[in-house]
């Protein structure tokens, strides 16, 4: 462990400032305020890498792909520095219990076939977990909601078999539309109804959301949290919305070599140290 345990000193040390303004009552309660709340303070947003798919491709224009060998990169160096990668469910439970150090988040988006070929066996290798998020009305189709090329999505039976190695599955709604602005009618369908269909094809809850381009407003979140999700994650967070039904995250690509991925590490708690000095 090196790394992971580096989160005492000054950094850490900026948080005072947020819990002097509530009194010491706060202080006493911090580790375990959100339990009750669902809101984290910027600070407390844990590490979340964001990935689509794993696989070498000739053309991404909208750079959703990191090739098997940069993958497997981005694992060690993770590794490397003492860091597990898990998948949100269980790095939520380890928040709950205070166990969170040492953990990073490693999801997948939109439920790409090579997650199952090429990036499962880099995370069996090393013993991590990860979770994917699946839309549900288009199981063994392609991501033909992107302009660009066309890459398939696992099948019913593909995610059964990844969640049988031991990925957590989540929702990334039914069709990847945007939430923020949905009707009513339409957060049921995508957010509601996907967490039933993908029950029903795993034969287990589903825990987790993750927002279809990371789009979301307070309607969205309140519809992921009444459909029984214990938890979603964002991409990029206000402070006000930071919380169990916004888990901010750190996108990773193809470019993001160990270099780039230590400057993104720090650059991340840097920034979402800077968002939450902001009134
Ligand atoms: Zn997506």
């Amino acid at each position: 462990m090196s790394r992971a345990g580096g989160a005492k000193s000054a950094p850490e040390a900026s948080t005072g400032q947020h819990i002097s303004k509530a009194g010491a009552a706060s202080r006493v309660t911090r580790a375990d305020h959100w339990v009750d709340d669902g809101q984290l303070r910027p600070r407390e947003a844990p590490m979340i890498l964001m990935y689509h798919g794993v696989a070498e491709v000739a053309e991404d224009p909208n750079l959703l792909c990191v090739s098997p060998r940069r993958f497997a990169e981005q694992m060690d160096w993770l590794e490397r520095r003492g860091l597990r990668g898990v998948g949100i469910s269980a790095l939520v439970e380890a928040m709950r219990a205070g166990r969170q150090r040492g953990l990073v988040g490693i999801t997948f988006d939109d439920g790409y076939l090579s997650v199952l070929e090429a990036a499962l066996p880099q995370l069996k290798r090393r013993g991590f977990g990860a979770t994917a998020y699946i839309i549900s009305d288009r199981l063994g189709r392609t991501n033909e909601w992107d302009e660009g090329p066309s890459w398939p999505l696992m099948t019913a039976s593909q995610v059964r078999e990844l969640a049988a190695a031991g990925i957590e599955i989540g929702s990334h709604a039914a069709t990847h539309m945007r939430l923020a602005g949905a009707s009513p009618e339409q957060l049921k369908a995508e957010v509601s109804a996907s967490r039933t269909s993908l029950a029903a094809v795993l034969g287990t809850e589903i825990r987790g959301f993750a927002y279809p381009y990371g789009s979301m407003d307070a309607a969205a979140r309140r519809a992921v949290r009444d459909a029984g999700y214990e938890y979603a994650c964002a991409v990029e967070a206000s402070p006000a919305e930071i919380g169990l039904m916004a888990l901010p995250r750190m996108y990773v690509g193809q470019q993001d070599d160990v270099v780039r991925m230590t400057a993104k590490r720090l650059l991340y708690r840097g920034r979402i140290a800077l968002r939450g000095r902001r009134p």
